[in-house]
């Protein structure tokens, strides 16, 4: 029979793969932990609703990457392409809309039907943070201090510039789409295909806009600054002068939207020149009508994800594996003490391994290939005089230590 594939856009994680992706994982939940962020779990999938509510209709997501069925009962399924709608419906769904704040981090996988490329898969997964309650910029200016924080304790920090900008509130957004259908209508006859029809959905969706001819137009498309309320100002010199107050730097860029519908105010990408074209690695911002949009009351919100296969690909060095102690029996006698040995080791936390067959070179062999730091050697004669040989097999020494002190004395000598 023929050998079946994984599907297009998916990949298997063994080995190094796995390694670092669950090194993100692990210190992106321990850092979010430190600012008081509890871990969530939500199903991945969820009824359509939400999100073809949430993310908008025109957006890319909605209108053509979602991977969506019905299923045996005949309920519209989809599985999930990002995190943040399905934090908000569990967040009403369980009667939490008013204990706020909540402060909810994720990491899982994700669908969506696009074109494979490096950085970019069909089942990808994320990290996430939301905060969900506060309006205060200060809050927007914690979740990015999170963000930025755990780039850093991944060692990666430095590979990325912070680019922020602000949407405004709905009526600084309301007159600057109006001049954006102005200056769009005017060029139309320029324009890709999919933005032409965007320019009557959703004119914002054009500054996102992958197409290099829609690129050039939009360079010179009116800015949001010269159409921001007073308040929506206010917010926007808040967000910066707490983003100072947190030691976090940026980069204004007025060209920044997010590609999904539900943002307002802080929108912001962490983005790296190291990937190619797949250049966003932390991207969020805030979305004060979303909770709504699930049948909750109104409640303002800021939050970011974060790809996981884009920054493990960033890591510096790979995370290591434990290097492994071998325990190796020299005959079917000396078996039982070993398996009393390898046990003992496994309790004092170290990885310990035995194979399951041959003579003293086979096993020795198969130590040196799992890059074992110790073999443990037990001979009948050793097993009857109480003692084990623990052999360093980096240093090449050799010591004679009591069967019951094996563990204590590997714990002791062993490099950290
Ligand atoms: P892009 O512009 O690269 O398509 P996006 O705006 O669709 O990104 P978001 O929905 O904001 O991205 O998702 C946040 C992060 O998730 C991205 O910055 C990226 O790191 C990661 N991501 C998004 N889509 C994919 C994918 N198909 N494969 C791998 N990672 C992805
Ligand atoms: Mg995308």
């Amino acid at each position: 029979m023929d050998a079946l594939q994984p599907v297009r856009g998916t990949r298997d994680l063994i080995g190094e793969d796995q390694r670092r992706h669950a090194h993100v994982v692990d210190t992106a939940r321990r850092i979010a932990g430190l600012y008081g962020f509890d871990e969530w779990s939500m199903p991945i999938f969820e009824d359509t609703r939400v999100f073809s509510r949430s993310l908008g209709e025109t957006s890319d997501v909605v209108s053509k990457e979602m991977y969506s069925f019905t299923d045996r009962g005949g309920d519209g399924i989809t599985l999930r392409p990002e995190g943040t709608a399905g934090v908000c419906r569990a967040l009403v769904s369980n009667g939490l809309t008013q204990s706020l704040p909540q402060k909810v981090f994720y990491a899982g996988p994700m669908f969506r039907y696009e074109r494979p490329q490096k950085g970019r898969y069909r089942q990808f997964h994320q990290i996430g943070a939301e905060l969900i309650g506060p309006g205060e910029p200060l809050a927007d200016a914690e979740a990015i201090a999170l963000g930025r924080d755990i780039l850093a304790a991944l060692g990666i920090v430095d590979q990325t510039v912070l680019e922020l900008n602000t949407l405004g509130d709905a009526e600084s957004r309301d007159s600057w789409r109006q001049a954006l259908v102005g200056y769009f209508t005017e060029m139309s006859g320029q324009l890709s295909e999919d933005s032409r029809a965007r320019l009557e959905r959703n004119p914002l969706r054009i500054l996102d806009s992958k197409s290099p001819s829609d690129q050039a137009l939009v360079a010179d498309a009116p800015l949001i600054e010269a159409f921001l309320t007073p308040a929506a100002r206010t917010f926007w010199d808040g967000l910066r002068s707490a983003l100072d107050g947190f030691g976090v730097a940026y980069r204004v860029n007025p060209r920044i939207v997010r590609g999904l519908d539900y943002y307002s105010h802080t929108a912001f990408e962490f983005v790296t020149t190291n990937l190619g074209a797949q250049g966003t690695v932390l991207a969020g911002g805030r979305y004060d009508g979303l909770v709504a949009d699930m049948g909750g009351p109104p409640t303002p919100a800021i939050g970011w994800a974060a790809g996981i296969e884009r920054l493990s690909m960033l890591l510096p060095a790979s995370p290591i594996a434990a290097v492994p102690v071998a325990v190796v029996p020299v005959g079917d006698a000396a078996l039982p003490a070993a398996v009393d040995v390898m046990q003992a080791l496994r309790q004092a936390g170290i990885r310990t391994e035995m194979s399951y067959r041959g003579n003293v070179k086979r096993r020795m062999e198969r130590a040196n290939r799992i890059g074992a730091g110790f073999a443990v050697i037990l001979g009948e004669e050793e097993v009857a005089r109480g003692v084990a040989q623990v052999k360093d097999l980096a240093q090449g020494t050799q010591q004679e230590v009591a069967l019951g002190a094996v563990a204590a004395h590997i714990a002791s000598v062993r490099p950290a």
